[in-house]
């Protein structure tokens, strides 16, 4: 590991008076969970317009006869425990180093680690909810209406039909984005941890940023404008930056 970037990295978090983190699929997959792009990723499992806003709500019955995989994935990712990166990120908050959280995950595992303040921008995996009458349900009572044959799964209320509560690809994201936004403007340093920083209108947070660090496995394309880029997992590279910021507040 690049000690100097490292001991960089958490001079910006002591220094910093208001730090945001952002995190995307990769800090999951120390959870278990495939990111989209990497090898073996959700992209070379599901058919990428299963995750079309378009494709639901013009033919529910086609998106429905072919979302049962899927939905069961995603049940299952509500399952996971969250990793090391996560549970450091939620003492990181609970010591007022960061101050919150922007997840691009549905895997509420930020929540699970103890997290207090997180904006959940792609919504997450607990609920359903109906298309036309809005009323909510359990996300696991939708995935077995599919499994028993109700394509496409129906409201117990006004009869229409049901729809996960996650941010699928041109759907309106939540009204937490804009606090998310507001969070990002008025932050001195930008944490970026397992993101490509591919997804909109997320990846135009960096732009919103006085000043951003990228922790991830892989280059983005957002490198060059990064004030430092650590290639690191984020488990390991979190221990790290953390062991450092002990070492920094007790001198
Ligand atoms: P992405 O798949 O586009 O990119 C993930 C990035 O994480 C890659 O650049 C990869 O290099 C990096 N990475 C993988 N493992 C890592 C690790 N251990 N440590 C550090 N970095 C690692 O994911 P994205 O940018 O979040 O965008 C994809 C979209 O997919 C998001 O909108 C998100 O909602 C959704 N998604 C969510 C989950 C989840 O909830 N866990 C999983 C897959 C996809």
């Amino acid at each position: 590991m690049d000690r100097e970037k490292v001991l960089k990295i958490a001079e910006a978090i002591v220094n910093s008076k208001k730090t945001i983190v952002l995190t995307g699929a990769g800090i999951s997959t120390e959870s278990g969970i495939p990111d989209f792009r990497s090898p073996g990723g959700i992209w070379t499992r599901f058919d990428p317009a299963l995750m079309d806003a378009d494709i639901l709500y013009q033919n529910p019955s086609y998106f429905y006869s072919k979302a049962l995989p899927m939905l069961e994935f995603f049940k299952d990712i509500n399952n996971a425990r969250p990793s090391p990166a996560h549970l450091i990120l939620a003492d990181m908050e609970r010591e007022g180093l960061i101050s919150s959280v922007i997840t691009q995950n549905i895997d509420s595992l930020h929540t699970k680690a103890g997290s207090k303040k997180v904006y959940e921008v792609h919504g997450n995996l607990k609920e359903a909810h109906c298309m036309s009458c809005g009323k909510k349900t359990d996300f696991n009572c939708l995935v077995e209406k599919v499994k028993a044959g109700n394509i496409p799964p129906e409201c117990d209320s006004c009869g229409g039909i049901l729809r996960p509560s996650v941010i699928l690809f041109g759907d309106r994201l939540p009204e937490c984005f804009a606090s998310a936004v507001e969070e990002v403007k008025s932050c001195e340093l930008l944490f970026i941890i397992g993101s490509s920083l591919e997804v909109a209108p997320v990846n135009s947070l960096p732009y919103l940023a006085r000043s951003y660090i990228i922790l991830n496995r892989d280059r983005t394309s957002y490198d060059k404008g990064a004030y430092i880029v650590l290639n690191e997992k984020a488990g390991d590279g979190l221990k790290e930056i953390y062991n450092e910021i002990k070492k920094l507040q007790t001198k």
